[in-house]
């Protein structure tokens, strides 16, 4: 059934010659590693696209990057993607579910394009903008749905190291390192076919993993020392951190991702919050255990947002402190 539309997609591609990939504002590890991992396939179908994304990749990522992958962000270059995407026959959605997911002005143009639209995607309620879409919400990462469109579309001869590497670090990034319940036999035996295709595990996990800067350990023991307190009475814990903390800190763009997984591993504690200070808002992530102890519920309810059951996230107006105590007031309902 879904080789069908892989087959379909991959037609697509070849009767495209402005072909674009977009996903979701401030990048992860899965975002950027399904937007790589496509743009080497398509490379490889001898057609070329142009990675068009809502920010600049973070530090952290940018390893992952190739000179010859051209990646455009709508922050600092706009008009360019506008006129790209305005010109556009194709325009990928990877990893998003709903075109405001681009940013306000950068998903009116989305709506505004013309081309042919197809959503690979792994969030619950995709929203209904695409003329192909893959919705898998099952699955553990985007990633793992671009190596379905590899093997689906009959082309795994076509996977290599360089397009294997984006795939992997997109599993193991969504996946908490392949142990969210999402994993499933099949992840692994996606991961078997990367690491036969010459993919260095390893060197992945190093560069994700042991790559700190001091300040970026620094400041993540900083929060998890002072900004962190636990609601026993609620098996919750919360964290923060303020514009004036991370200037301490020399805060990079990525340096505070995963924290709230700190707050999580505590023993007891089933739900965890962060609470950030940026670019004059509090974005806050959600993540929780087990289920029947849905996030997303809060985040869309409260905080203008939403995620999956387990990881969820969204952002506030309110002071930080005004917006810690909000979540403290509203969380009662959600236990
Ligand atoms: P993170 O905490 O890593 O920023 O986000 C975790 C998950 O929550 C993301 O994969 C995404 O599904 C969801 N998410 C984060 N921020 C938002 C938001 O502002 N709106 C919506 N709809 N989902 C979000
Ligand atoms: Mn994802």
């Amino acid at each position: 059934m879904t080789q069908k539309i892989h087959k379909r997609i991959v037609e697509q591609v070849l009767q495209s010659d402005r072909i674009i990939i977009t996903a979701h504002k401030s990048p992860d590890g899965d975002s950027i590693g399904s937007s790589l991992a496509l743009n080497r396939f398509i490379a490889r179908l001898g057609k070329k696209a142009t990675i068009c994304h809502p920010d600049p990749v973070a530090p952290f990522l940018s390893p992952f990057m190739a000179p010859s992958d051209e990646f455009l962000n709508f922050e600092q270059q706009s008009e360019q993607v506008k006129t790209l995407m305005h010109e556009a026959d194709l325009i990928f959605m990877l990893d998003y579910n709903a075109p405001d997911r681009l940013g306000a002005a950068m998903g009116k143009e989305l709506e505004a394009a013309k081309a042919f639209k197809i959503m690979i995607d792994h969030h619950l309620h995709p929203t209904d903008v695409a003329d192909i879409r893959i919705s898998e919400p099952a699955v553990c990462s985007t990633a793992q749905l671009i190596f379905e469109l590899i093997d689906g579309s009959g082309n795994i001869h076509l996977l290599d190291e360089q397009t294997g590497t984006p795939i992997y670090l997109g599993i193991m990034t969504d996946s908490g390192s392949f142990r969210f319940p999402s994993v499933q036999a099949r992840t692994h035996e996606v991961l078997a076919h990367l690491l036969n295709a010459g993919v260095e595990h390893h060197l992945i996990h190093e560069e994700i993993y042991d790559s700190n800067t001091l300040d970026r350990l620094k400041l993540r023991g900083y929060i998890t020392t002072e900004n962190l307190v636990l609601y026993p009475e609620y098996r919750t814990a919360v964290m923060h951190v303020t514009e004036t903390e991370k200037k301490r800190f020399n805060y990079r763009d990525g340096d505070t991702e995963g924290l709230v997984n700190v707050a999580l591993s505590i023993r007891g504690v089933n739900r965890a919050a962060f609470f950030h200070e940026k670019d004059g808002v509090v974005k806050i992530s959600f993540r929780s255990k087990g289920v029947g102890n849905a996030v997303n519920t809060i985040a869309s309810d409260h905080f203008g947002g939403g995620g999956h059951a387990n990881a969820a996230g969204g952002k506030s107006d309110l002071s930080l402190d005004e917006t810690i105590a909000k979540f403290l007031k509203v969380l009662p309902a959600y236990l």
